[in-house]
């Protein structure tokens, strides 16, 4: 169960893996590089090669990564991060890219934005900001979900006026339940001859979310994403409702925050669109990612401007990644490359250990060893 390959075991001791391999050749045992030995071997073999050993618990590796319980230096306010979900072809994209363009600023030219996958735009009437997250899909939401990250403050349910509650608008239903996160219902191609918003909301109660004007407390907005309807209002319902929630955050740590996507780039390598929910994530930072590390190359704003640094509930690209981490990893500054290759190296042992005890139906062990 405590085990480790003999490559990440010469990496941790900075020897080389073929010294290693001939150590235990002598001991009668012959290995690849790739072979996983066994911890009391590893450990034998670390004190041979004149190294002294620690065995860490998960506990000690992860420790001090992540404070999610610990908010009490939360002080400053923040944006909310809202997630459009629904039925297919319901309008999603289409209000996202509407909401986008709602916000572009005059003088600008129109539609030349990159696209990262999450945005920020600023409510015309209050002035205050929103970040939009354009989720791949429900899949991707219930994996971010299963990882613990919690990124959504704000659902906001698109439902079409003509075509009504559907299986996903359902999905969508249970899964802002699951995570206990607030809905705004956007009944949407309100501008079509056969849309029936009051039918919608009639469709809604029967999945126990009850609207104002049926008498609960769930807001509906009628809009048009093709003809811009009410996508003021929308903006407008979504601050009030952040209002609600007081939602707090601290820039004046390292930044933490999770990972919306990510893919390798082929000119510019691993590039992933993170949202930063604490702190504040600079150029030269040392990240990690899931099992993967990295230096901040470059972060690129959502309006694809090279910017210094990014603070809570701002989306950005992040270029410097080692290789593209997973949707729903979360992202955490460390203070130097040592702690960043403990953190990964320990990670990645464990995906693998965990992959291996999925198969054989065991679950490995938590300890490893360290030198
Ligand atoms: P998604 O699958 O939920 O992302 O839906 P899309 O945004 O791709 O929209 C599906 C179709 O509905 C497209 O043909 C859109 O042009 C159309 N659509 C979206 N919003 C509206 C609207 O407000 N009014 C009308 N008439 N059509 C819309
Ligand atoms: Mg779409």
């Amino acid at each position: 169960p405590e085990a480790i390959t003999i490559q990440e075991l010469a990496n941790r001791m900075s020897e080389r893996a073929v010294d290693v391999i001939r150590l235990l050749m002598k001991q009668g045992a012959m290995h690849k590089i790739t072979d996983v030995i066994d911890a009391d071997t590893a450990q034998l073999i670390t004190e041979e090669m004149g190294h002294s050993v620690k065995r860490v618990a998960a506990s000690d590796v992860e420790e001090g990564l992540f404070d999610v319980v610990d908010d009490s230096t939360d002080t400053e306010p923040r944006s909310p991060v809202v997630t459009v979900m629904g039925h297919v072809d319901h309008g999603k994209t289409s209000l996202l890219d509407a909401l986008r363009h709602a916000n572009v600023v005059s003088g600008e030219a129109g539609g030349i934005t990159q696209h990262i996958g999450a945005y920020q735009v600023t409510s015309p009437e209050s002035g205050k900001k929103i970040t939009f997250i354009d989720t791949p899909g429900h899949a991707a939401f219930t994996a971010m979900r299963a990882r613990g990250a919690k990124v959504t403050d704000i659902v906001i349910l698109v439902v079409a006026a003509d075509d009504g509650v559907m299986p996903q608008t359902v999905e969508a239903i249970n899964h802002a339940k699951a995570a206990k996160v607030p809905m705004i219902v956007a009944i949407n191609k309100i501008d079509k001859p056969d849309a029936k918003p009051e039918r919608v909301r009639t469709e809604l109660l029967q999945h126990e979310v009850q609207v104002e004007s049926f008498g609960g407390e769930v807001v509906d907005v009628e809009v048009s994403a093709k003809n811009k309807t009410n996508l003021d209002k929308l903006l407008e319902m979504i601050a009030l409702q952040a209002e609600l929630l007081d939602l707090k955050t601290n820039s004046e740590r390292p930044a933490e925050g999770t990972v919306i996507e990510a893919k390798l780039d082929r000119g510019r390598g691993p590039v992933a669109t993170v949202l930063v929910q604490r702190g504040t994530l600079k150029v030269g930072d040392i990240i990690v990612a899931g099992a993967e590390m990295g230096r901040v190359r470059a972060l690129i704003s959502d309006q694809g401007e090279n910017i210094d640094e990014a603070g809570p509930s701002v989306p950005v690209e992040v270029l410097g990644f080692n290789g593209p981490p997973e949707a729903g990893d979360r992202l955490a500054v460390v203070e130097n490359e040592a702690r960043a290759r403990q953190v990964t190296s320990y990670r990645a042992h464990q995906k693998r250990e965990n992959a291996a005890a999925s198969i054989s139906g065991m679950r490995g062990s938590l300890e490893q060893m360290m030198s």
